[in-house]
This record gives C-alpha cells, sequence and structure tokens, in this order.
C-alpha cells in the first residue's frame, strides 16, 4: 500500500492525498510535478527510475473499507532537498535513456 507522503522531498511544498501534483518513482519517492519537470527532469534522485502521478486514494468507503480513514495518509516529511549540481551529474547519464529502458 502506498504511503501517501505529506510533501515533495525537495521543495516541502504539501502533496495532500487528493493533490494531483503529486508524482511517485517506484519506491514511492514523492516530489511534486514542478521540481520533477525543472529539477529532477524525471530522474529519481534516489534511484534513477521515473516518475508518474500518484494515484489519488478514495475518501470515501466505496467498497470494503478500502478509503482513506481507513487507511489515512503518511504525516511523516522526508525534506531532503536535492542539490541541482550534484542531481545534474548523476542524471546526465540516465537522462535519454526512457524510464521503461531504465
Ligand atoms: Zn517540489
Ligand atoms: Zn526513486
Amino acid at each position: 500500500m502506498l504511503e501517501l507522503r505529506p510533501s515533495c522531498e525537495h521543495c516541502n511544498t504539501a502533496l495532500p492525498p487528493h493533490s494531483v501534483e503529486a508524482r511517485i518513482c517506484s519506491y514511492e519517492c514523492t516530489f511534486c510535478a514542478n521540481c520533477v519537470r525543472s529539477v529532477l527532469r524525471n530522474v529519481c534522485p534516489n534511484c534513477g527510475g521515473g516518475f508518474v502521478p500518484r494515484p489519488i486514494r478514495p475518501s470515501q468507503n466505496w467498497k470494503g473499507d478500502n478509503h482513506l480513514g481507513k487507511d489515512p495518509a503518511s504525516t511523516v516529511v522526508r525534506h531532503r532537498p536535492v542539490d541541482a549540481e550534484a542531481h545534474h551529474l548523476f542524471a546526465a547519464p540516465i537522462i535519454d535513456v526512457p524510464p521503461e529502458a531504465r
């Protein structure tokens, strides 16, 4: 189950569970869409993978208790700003490899 982390790891902007700006990698490293585009260029600084929009967990109990009330979003902030220069070097050989081929 996704943790649904509360904020962007780089800029710390709030990413509540209903946010359509949240992006995650396969390890659920979580960033806002703006940072993924402008700073990370779709390369996760922690694993090198690409990002996808984070799905939105239903707030209502449509079926089987599968909703935010039962499985709430994480409140544990992970704020680890990326060093832009270091990321540039890390991402250079990865950036042109499509995520499905990394
Ligand atoms: Zn951000
Ligand atoms: Zn990652």
